[in-house]
């Protein structure tokens, strides 16, 4: 794979830039990576272990000259973060972001993005619970898609180069608009973390009450919960606070079916419960005849790097 940019740009140096980093690097896909974070411990740590070319102070400082910005900070300071960058960007720059929720992220970007500068959110549905600039590794998007969000307004040759560069990370991508975005990782993805921080909640209860038996005894099943429940706090509150409703929808629907089952095994309704299991079982055949996962019992993921993704 060729250079497609002379200078990226992370700002955050997380999970998702440090993965990016990592990848970008491999593959050659960037002349040079300068990175910046909010905090100097962070700065010094992404500098000890070589984690970009150069690391910068303040993201202004990182996007001079940048031809691609990635904003890979938590979702409720990327409107602040785009304020600050605007006026150090330069001219005919691709500004993207990394942000699980997608609509209000462009809401809260787009009125500072100044004229000739081409900005196409984008959203890699890779992760781990992990978090820092130490947890990347270049393999995370490796057979994963990322989303990338385009309108009639979005700059072609943009969006196709910044399309090229997530397949040269090793993702599969494809464009998608703002609200079903939102939609679609409310039910993938948002909603089934909170059931596991709600599970996960509920056992820690039980588990006071009756001495770790909780952790104890846990299986496959629980223990995953508590992987999901460990991600990391401010990122997940963001995300809900800026996809508020499609997440409602979501465990709106959620509780109701909730409710059906529930009533289902008050009144001994086997054929109920059977129908929806089978139902559901179905599913999961499709997830795997469609590529996203193995029937393996680890998922295919290894034991050591665990995904969540959002
Ligand atoms: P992370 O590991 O927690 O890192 C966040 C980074 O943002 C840190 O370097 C932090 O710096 C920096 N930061 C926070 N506020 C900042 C500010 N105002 N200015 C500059 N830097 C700031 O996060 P992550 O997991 O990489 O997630 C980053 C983004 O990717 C989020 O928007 C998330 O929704 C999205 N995403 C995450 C996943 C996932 O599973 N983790 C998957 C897909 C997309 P300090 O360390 O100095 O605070």
């Amino acid at each position: 794979m060729s250079v497609l940019y002379k200078r990226v740009a992370l700002i955050g140096l997380g999970l998702i830039a440090g993965s990016m980093s990592h990848a970008m690097r491999r593959a050659g896909l960037a002349k040079e990576v300068v990175g910046t974070a909010r905090s100097a411990a962070t700065r010094a740590e992404a500098r000890e272990i070589g984690l970009c070319d150069r690391i910068v102070e303040t993201a202004a400082e990182a996007v001079q000259g940048a031809d691609l910005v990635v904003i890979a900070t938590p979702v409720g300071v990327m409107g602040a973060v785009a304020a600050q960058i605007a006026p150090h960007l330069a001219p005919g720059a691709t500004l993207t972001d990394v942000g699980s929720v997608k609509r209000r992220v462009i809401d809260e970007i787009a009125p500072h993005v100044p004229p000739g500068v081409h900005f196409v959110p984008g959203h890699p549905l890779a992760g781990t619970e992990h978090s820092g600039p130490n947890s990347g590794f270049a393999e995370l998007f490796e057979n994963r898609w990322c989303l990338l969000i385009a309108d009639e307004r979005t700059d072609a040759a943009a969006l196709s180069r910044l399309s090229r560069l997530w397949q040269g990370m090793g993702a599969r991508t494809e464009v998608m608009d703002a609200d079903h975005h939102d939609l679609v990782l409310a039910v993938t993805s948002h909603t089934p973390h909170l059931i596991a921080y709600t599970m996960v909640g509920v056992a820690d209860d039980l588990g006071r009450v009756t001495d770790s038996e909780v952790i104890k005894y846990s299986a496959a099943g629980f223990r995953d919960f508590t992987r999901i429940a460990a991600s990391d706090p401010t990122m997940w509150r963001d995300v809900f606070l800026t996809n508020r409703e499609a997440t409602l929808e979501i465990l709106g629907r959620f509780t109701e079916e909730l409710f059906a089952l529930q009533r289902a095994i008050r009144t001994g309704d086997g054929d109920h419960l059977f129908d929806y299991f089978t139902r559901t079982r179905a599913i999961r055949r499709g997830i795997i005849e469609a590529g996203q996962d193995t029937a393996a019992p680890d998922f295919g993921r290894g034991a050591a790097r665990k995904e969540t993704g959002t």
